[in-house]
């Protein structure tokens, strides 16, 4: 049976690399020097304990994260994260935290610190429809709170923050889910960041916390033990059973970034490189196609845009499914297109989906 795979534009769980699926693939009834399958390991295992370190030594050079922060794999998806980041750091400290709301996500993240405490709303794009990132002077960050709130890329809108201050001394928190290892970042910008892998980093069922250690000696010690980020330090993300099979597709992935591509630089480049590709069609097509984010805070990783014509919008539907470009809907929220175009996303694909958008203005425009 021949295998097909089509170019997935899902937001999630996205598109991983040929690559890493081939090598899951082979070892999967076996693992060379185990003798069993990663489905079946043990946690306790060394032959585990060197996947776990392994994935957390990829990711510890990719980021080139310093000695001071930890890393953690988590169970829960970064919708946990909502709650665990106000229940670790708002609770008991009669004090507020700061969300900038730059898209859906970020909204859902102030939601859950609402229920815990005071959350302040220190920057929102919903009177403009979520189609733009903040300018830092428009941030507006009490010296008095907790924490600071960001999300760096709204998956849903296609929005995505670039380069962002420090807020003071204020421990700036951030939701990464769908831009976490797509480029490099300033890493002491953050005091914890966070990303469900299933968006650029593996599949569904892990995600990664990267915390500051001082951080911990701040947290709440009114917590249910699995809530508990100082439980999971302390534990090596192994209090319970970790996400045994997820963990080690962040491994191989990991690896893949770094040996592949050659690590955040050059992964960067290629998602400016990939996302330009579609952008540019937008931009030269006269409205014909409409983008939902303003240029300026334009996402390289979620490429938004509608077609004023329902009519034509359901034709181009069905000329992407015959090209095998498949789940290009946009989010039940926002109608239209949205092109998830995640580091495993090959330039081929991003090509295929440029021609068509092309070809189908030439054919259908006035
Ligand atoms: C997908 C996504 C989430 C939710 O992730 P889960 O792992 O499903 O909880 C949160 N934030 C952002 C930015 C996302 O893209």
């Amino acid at each position: 049976m021949k295998t097909t795979r089509l170019f997935n534009f899902s937001a999630g769980p996205g598109t991983l690399p040929l690559s890493v699926l081939q090598v899951v693939q082979q070892h999967l009834v076996s693992l060379p020097g185990v003798g069993m399958s990663i489905m079946e390991l043990s946690h306790r295992s060394s032959a585990f304990e060197e996947i776990l370190g392994t994935a957390e030594a990829n990711l510890r050079d990719l980021m080139k994260l310093p000695e001071h922060y930890r890393i953690l794999f988590l169970h829960g998806g970064a919708t946990l994260q909502f709650s665990m980041i106000p229940i670790s750091f708002l609770r008991g400290t009669g004090s507020v935290a700061e969300y900038v709301v730059s898209g859906t996500w970020g909204q859902k993240a102030l939601n859950e610190a609402r229920r815990e405490g005071d959350a302040r709303v220190s920057w929102t794009g919903e009177k403009e429809g979520f189609t733009r990132a903040p300018l830092p002077s428009e941030i507006n960050i009490g010296a008095d709170a907790a924490y600071a709130h960001l999300t760096s890329n709204e998956t849903i809108q296609g929005i995505q923050l670039q380069d962002l201050p420090l807020p003071g001394t204020t421990p700036m928190f951030c939701d990464m889910s769908s831009d976490f290892l797509s480029r490099a970042i300033d890493i002491e910008r953050y005091a914890l960041f966070y990303a469900g892998a299933q968006k650029n980093a593996g599949p569904a069922g892990v995600t990664v916390v990267v915390i500051r250690e001082d951080l911990l000696e701040r947290a709440s010690t009114d917590i249910h033990t699995l809530l508990d980020y100082r439980v999971h330090v302390a534990h090596d993300s192994m209090y319970n059973t970790p996400p045994v099979f997820a963990i080690y597709v962040v491994m191989l992935v990991t690896q893949w970034l770094r040996d592949k591509i050659g690590g955040l630089e050059n992964m960067g480049t290629i998602n400016e490189q990939k996302s330009k590709m579609l952008y540019d069609v937008i931009d030269q097509s006269n409205g014909f196609y409409r983008g939902h984010a303003r240029p300026d805070s334009r996402s390289r990783m979620n490429v938004t845009w509608h077609i004023s014509d329902d009519t034509l919008a359901t034709i181009f539907a069905r000329q992407a499914q015959e090209r095998e470009l498949v789940n290009l809907n946009g989010h039940r929220s926002m109608g239209g297109f949205r092109a998830s175009i995640y580091n495993a996303m090959p330039i081929q694909g991003v090509r295929a989906l440029r021609d068509l958008m092309l070809d189908f203005q030439t054919q259908y425009s006035g």
